[in-house]
């Protein structure tokens, strides 16, 4: 039997289609929610993603500014920048959208910008509110994968989750925001990486897969068990003459040979991709309500 495909379209549809009467108690307080969003360099990736979430932020009808700066930005530079978006009054969100050039310490840019302003979730201020289960930013691409899994009525409450992939912005905070004792989490989760041995053995005990690694294809139908939830977060260019691009995205998993092992399926692009989206949209709506003092 064939996978459901879960929609991500969909429900990103629904999450920012809760999210217009909070936009619009903040306005009746003559509040918009503003989002400001620093690209350096020219990588046409990075470009192609401040774009969207620009495009997001204009169908809300939320404030939004790109700040573009060249490849040769001193970190100095970067810091006086979010220094000055943290005191920008129409300003609620900043982010600051990697990979920065080596010159510039990632971690000195984040820990500039003000906690309440950090609509990424990626401030340790954050990441610790997170870590023992207490309201904050939370980061986005995690907390859309939640999203989606409560529009799809899977509860993780009790079930192996593998993550494959431990970054800190995908695989770590998922793995400690499905771990906590609370709704939509409650799982037993495993972490694996680059490190782990015999990774088809521990893929297969999942009940819900997260692949967030970035080679394309890399989950294929034997390290599925069957019926599992699969949850492709990868994204991967790969050549494809007959595309207009030269190129078309493809996720961490073979989503053809899986679909028929699975329940359910993410598929790339479609999935993952636009939960990360709204749910940038919703950490700026809150930050805007969190900022003016304007509760939803
Ligand atoms: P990173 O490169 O930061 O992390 C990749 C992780 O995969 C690392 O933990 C690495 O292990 C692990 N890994 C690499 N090779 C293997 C392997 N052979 N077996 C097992 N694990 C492996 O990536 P990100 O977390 O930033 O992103 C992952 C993917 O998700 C990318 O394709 C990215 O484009 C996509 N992405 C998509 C988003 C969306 O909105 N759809 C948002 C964010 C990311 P180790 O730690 O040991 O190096």
């Amino acid at each position: 039997m064939s996978a459901q495909v879960i929609s991500g379209k969909e429900v990103a549809a629904s999450v920012l289609s809760e999210l217009k009467p909070r936009i619009e108690a903040l306005k009746k307080r003559g509040v918009v929610p503003g989002l400001a969003a620093v690209l350096v360099g020219d990588d046409p990736a990075s470009a192609t993603y401040v774009n969207s979430k620009v495009k997001a932020c204009k169908k809300l009808e939320l404030y939004s500014e790109v700040v573009k700066r060249p490849q040769t930005l001193s970190q100095e530079e970067l810091i006086e920048i979010v220094t000055s978006l943290n005191r920008n009054q129409q300003i609620h969100g900043i982010l600051v959208q990697s990979p920065l050039p080596k010159q510039i310490d990632e971690l000195a840019v984040t820990l500039t910008i003000l906690p309440e302003k950090d609509v990424d979730g990626f401030h340790p201020h954050n990441v610790g509110l997170m870590m023992i289960g207490r309201p904050g930013l939370l980061p986005c691409t995690p907390h859309g994968i939640i999203k989606l899994l409560e529009y799809y009525q899977i509860d993780p409450a009790g079930r192996e989750v593998v993550i494959v992939g431990r970054s800190n912005i995908v695989g770590k905070p998922l793995a400690a925001m499905l771990m906590q004792k609370a709704k939509m989490a409650d799982a037993t989760v495993t972490v694996a990486h680059s490190r782990s041995r015999n990774l088809a053995e521990i893929t297969r005990r999942a009940d819900i897969l997260i692949a967030a690694v970035g080679r394309p294809r890399m989950i294929t139908a034997d390290m599925v068990k069957s019926g599992a939830v699969v949850i492709d977060v990868g994204v991967n260019r790969v050549e494809d003459s007959s595309a207009k691009k030269g190129y078309r995205l493809v996720g961490d998993v073979d989503f053809d040979a899986c679909l028929e092992k699975a329940s359910y399926i993410s598929p790339v692009p479609g999935g993952v991709g636009p939960m990360t989206i709204a749910m940038l949209m919703s950490n700026t709506v809150t930050a805007a309500e969190n900022i003016s003092q304007c509760p939803p």
